[in-house]
């Protein structure tokens, strides 16, 4: 095994969000930390500023253009909050583009194509040629999700995929959040549990999971960008 299956190899059987991060920039030069400003991104980023290494990532927000107006809030408090730039990565499309090219308001129609357009497109476009990317995955949040990795192939992209909390509860997530004081989109205490898309979010009720908001009477909760 040559020294980076090695690396790899420890960093699997870690659990604590911290020792992930601070492995994984050990190994992994500039890894992207792709987030949709949710509150797993901004724990991420607060460990990463803790350890001294928030620098040492490139994050990126994928804003499809069909984000709510507290998310546009959320990302200019976060910048501030840790003093770094978290770039904009948006479609080959703005969506009145999008609208004379497929029709009006496509994600009504055929979502799986409007996150194809909108979400993975530009991701694919921010993962080309890198070795590594880091997401907020957690085993928790639903069934589809229950067998994260913290260390992953991602053959969709072609890299390695890093979900340092794959092994935190969302209860700890917000223990996280709260104890810390860190800005979290204010949707969150209006019933949502997860915010994406405008068009494409709704709140939860009591006993649903954390993605049953998204994409309501629809059977899909993952928009294609984690395979
Ligand atoms: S979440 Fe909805 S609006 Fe956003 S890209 Fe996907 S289908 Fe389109």
């Amino acid at each position: 095994m040559n020294s980076q299956s090695n690396q790899l190899a420890i960093l699997s059987r870690m659990h604590d969000p911290r020792d992930v991060l601070d492995a994984a920039l050990d190994v992994f030069d500039r890894p992207v930390l792709a987030t949709s400003l949710g509150p797993q991104s901004i724990v991420i980023l607060d460990l990463l500023h803790a350890l001294g290494r928030v620098d040492a990532v490139d994050v990126v927000w994928l804003d499809t253009g069909l984000m709510p107006p507290e998310t546009e809030a959320l990302h200019d408090a976060l910048q501030q909050r840790f003093g770094i730039v978290i770039a904009r990565q948006r479609p080959a499309h703005t969506v009145l583009e999008q609208e004379a090219r497929e029709g009006p308001a496509l994600w009504t129609r055929d979502p799986d194509r409007c996150c194809a357009l909108r979400k993975v497109a530009p991701m694919q476009g921010v993962l080309r040629d890198r070795a590594a990317w880091i997401t907020g995955l957690r085993r928790d949040q639903s069934p589809a999700r229950a067998h994260t990795e913290t260390v992953g192939w991602d053959r969709r992209n072609g890299l390695v995929r890093i979900a340092p909390l794959a092994w935190w509860t969302r209860d700890r997530m917000w223990q996280h959040l709260l104890s810390r004081a860190l800005p979290y989109n204010p949707l969150l205490d209006q019933g949502y549990a997860s915010v994406g898309c405008a068009p494409c979010t709704s709140p939860v009720g009591a006993g649903e999971d954390e993605r049953a908001g998204r994409w309501r009477g629809r059977a899909r909760t993952e928009c294609g960008l984690h395979g």
